[in-house]
């Protein structure tokens, strides 16, 4: 039986990067991959003459060269960050709003005040206030997490009560709006509802509305794409995954496709090898689990091997939402259609929260669209003269799971003209461009990355799932999580919490 030092479940984004660390590190990793390519939601996918990306819409915390952000310092050190080639995007987005005034979002903080001042002249003071805010809260927020890295042990009771008084003084925004939802803190500054959703797009990314949305999670986004601006990449998500892929082989690891892992080994509560679909059994140190911690405590593992704490813990998380998409390629460039912005959020409806309500239905009557036109930052991803189109709402998967297969199909379709119906209102001439169609509902996430009802950002990032709550992973010894239902979802998030994790297995090591 061949062992590893270790071996992670799925090779998506935070499993990849996991794998990479480790291997750069001299472990010896084997990647078990379900499907035949790396990167899970980091993909392409190519229809005629158009490549499509499935998932990136904005890649963050790269910064430039210069002032490289985070997720750039972790690329170096892989060694990736000259093999790609990375786009910057001009703008944070657009916002299409129901009253048909467009507002585009510039990627630097006083270019988006200005803007929004002029547009906004009543809400000038609050619009001042609330950058000033978002970004204190950010400020605070990387102060605190570098306090806590710097504290080696275990807090004792008493530091623990001198954190807790002390606590509120030092970093008061972060203690004043660290539980708050970004609606409660949208009211407290704005009366208008259009400056509203025109700063809260970035609740989309997460798949909850306003009222649900952490305001922790949009002031960090704010924040972080603003500062390391929003980036693209040269060749797609597909590029970044593949050259993770192969620092994990260039440095002595094995990554093997079409072979999922059919079971977890597990010996006196501790994880001790891994089973694979073709039934080679392999035994390691350490699992690191990249695919939901459902499906790993209750398809992987053996039920009466299943910690006793695992349902009633997991219990209280929800999954999350999964997506409607058209993916379109056509034969006209955007400004024909007049696209100017890459990234784009269409409303019909000022009340996101309660229209978020119809995610949870199939059709997506009123639902706001999500809605990205790669061609504008890159006029290089697809052949001259045409553009790459995706565009979409957030729905649930349960509506669709329980459709018969002639439904399904069917419906499919009509879903996606409706989403194109609704566009060619926005964008006049739109369908009369489309040379390529493809569309992806809830069932086709599942199908290709095996989450439970095709969940895209893993449990619902709410209030409760913040940052501060997320699932606990200590369930059983040696098995650990590094994806996105156990951490903020994401691409930038999952590649810097991979390393993190494999971070924790070194430092294990050296103790
Ligand atoms: C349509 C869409 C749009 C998105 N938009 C954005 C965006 O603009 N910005 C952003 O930051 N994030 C976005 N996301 C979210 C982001 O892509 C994910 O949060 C992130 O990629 C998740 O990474 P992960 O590590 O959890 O792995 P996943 O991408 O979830 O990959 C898991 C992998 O595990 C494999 N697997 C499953 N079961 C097994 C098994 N038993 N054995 C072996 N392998 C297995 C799967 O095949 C898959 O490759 C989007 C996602 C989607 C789908």
């Amino acid at each position: 039986m061949n062992h590893y030092d270790a071996i992670i479940i799925g090779a998506g984004n935070g499993g990849l990067s996991a794998a990479a660390r480790l291997a750069t590190k001299g472990k010896n990793v084997l990647v078990l991959e379900k499907h035949n390519i790396p990167g899970g939601c980091g993909t392409s996918f190519r229809r005629g003459q158009f490549e499509f990306e499935v998932a990136l819409h904005q890649l963050s915390s790269m910064g430039s060269p210069e002032k490289p952000g985070e997720l750039r310092k972790l690329f170096r050190e892989y060694g990736i960050e000259d093999k790609i080639e990375w786009i910057p995007i001009k703008s944070l987005y657009q916002v299409n709003l129901p009253s048909g005034r467009n507002q585009s979002i510039p990627a630097n903080r006083e270019e988006a005040e200005k803007v929004l001042c002029e547009q906004f002249p009543k809400e000038k003071n609050n619009i001042l206030k609330y950058f000033k805010t978002v970004y204190d809260f950010h400020n605070q927020t990387n102060a605190f997490m570098a306090m806590q890295a710097k504290s080696t042990s275990e807090p004792s009771e008493i530091k623990k009560l001198i954190v807790k008084s002390v606590f509120a003084k030092k970093f008061p925004v972060l203690a004043k709006y660290a539980m708050a939802s970004t609606q409660e803190v949208l009211d407290e500054f704005f009366e208008d509802k259009e400056l509203q959703l025109c700063l809260s797009a970035y609740w989309c990314f997460m798949g909850m509305p306003p009222e649900r949305f952490p305001f922790s999670i949009l002031a960090r986004c704010t924040a972080i794409y603003i500062d390391d601006h929003p980036y693209y990449v040269r060749g797609g998500s597909q590029v970044i995954s593949q050259a993770l892929a192969d620092v994990v082989r260039e440095n002595g690891g094995t990554v093997v496709y079409n072979c999922g892992a059919k079971e977890i080994i597990i010996k006196n509560n501790k994880a001790c090898g891994v089973i694979d679909d073709n039934n080679n059994e392999y035994s390691c140190d350490d699992i690191i689990s990249g695919i939901s911690p459902i499906d790993t405590y209750f398809k992987l593992i053996k039920k009466e091997e299943v910690p006793k704490d695992a349902r009633k813990y997991l219990s209280a998380y929800t999954v999350g939402i999964s997506a409607l998409i058209c993916y379109m390629g056509l034969d006209c460039t955007p400004e024909e259609i007049g696209y100017t912005d890459s990234f784009n959020l269409t409303y019909d409806n000022l009340d996101c929260n309660e229209v978020f309500q119809k995610a949870y239905t199939i059709m997506p009557e009123t639902d706001p669209i999500i809605n990205t036109c790669y061609t504008v930052d890159d006029p290089k991803v697809s052949p001259e003269g045409t553009s790459v189109i995706s565009a979409g709402t957030l729905k649930f998967g349960k509506p669709w799971m329980e459709l018969s297969p002639e439904e399904y199909h069917k419906t499919k379709y009509e879903a996606g003209n409706m989403i194109i119906d609704r566009l060619e209102k926005m964008y006049p001439g739109l369908r009369s461009h489309i040379e390529e169609l493809e569309v992806a509902t809830p069932l086709t996430y599942m199908r290709y990355l095996h989450h439970p009802e095709g969940s895209i950002y893993g449990f619902e990032q709410d209030i409760k799932s913040t940052v501060f709550f997320f699932p606990r992973e200590d369930q059983v010894e040696n098995l650990t999580f590094a994806n996105g239902w156990v951490n903020i979802c994401g691409f930038g998030p999952n590649y810097m919490y991979g390393s993190q994790v494999a971070d924790r297995i070194l430092n294990r090591e050296i103790k």
